[in-house]
């Protein structure tokens, strides 16, 4: 399907609109997810872009990551913790990595003649109803 397509079409969708208002996507990450005897997992850790489309499956995994360290590890809590964290750090970092890159190149990649038109367009059509302030649609 051509690229105008999916353009005419979300400028016709925003025009539609009654209300429309824009929401904030905001990346979390924290540097560490076990602080002595309390763990942070899921979202509590790590916020995915929704375009990861991984967010769930990594706080699902942060839990069952952590169910098996604590059931096959030893006498060493620490150390159990420390076997969970490692590895579930890294998966979300990545993810939050993989979640700009993404990002950044669907929204401002520079080899897409189109898009300033379409920028133009989305900022020209949001203006018929207001300004954007706080991510919200002001009339
Ligand atoms: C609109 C929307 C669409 C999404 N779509 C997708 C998608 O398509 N695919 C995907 O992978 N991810 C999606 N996500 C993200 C996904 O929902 C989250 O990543 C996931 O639910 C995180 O799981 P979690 O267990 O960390 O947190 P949550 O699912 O938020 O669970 C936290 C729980 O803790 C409870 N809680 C909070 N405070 C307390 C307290 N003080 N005491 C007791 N309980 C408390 C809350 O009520 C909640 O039940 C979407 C999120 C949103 C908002």
């Amino acid at each position: 399907m051509p690229a105008h397509f999916f353009r005419r079409s979300f400028a016709k969708l925003l025009e539609a609109t009654e209300q429309p208002f824009a929401q904030p996507v905001r990346d979390l990450a924290v540097s560490q997810m076990v602080f002595g005897r309390t763990v942070l997992v899921g979202e509590a850790a790590f916020v995915l872009r929704p375009h990861t489309a991984a967010a769930a499956a990594k706080a699902a995994a942060d839990g069952m990551m952590l169910g098996l360290a604590l059931r096959d590890g030893n006498d060493n809590l620490a150390e159990n913790l420390r076997r969970f964290e490692t590895p579930q750090m890294q998966m979300g970092l990545h993810l939050r990595d993989y979640g700009v890159r993404v990002g950044n190149r669907s929204q401002f990649r520079v080899d897409n003649p189109g898009q300033r038109e379409v920028d133009g367009r989305a900022v020209k059509l949001i203006g018929r109803y207001g300004t954007l302030r706080n991510d919200r649609v002001i009339p």
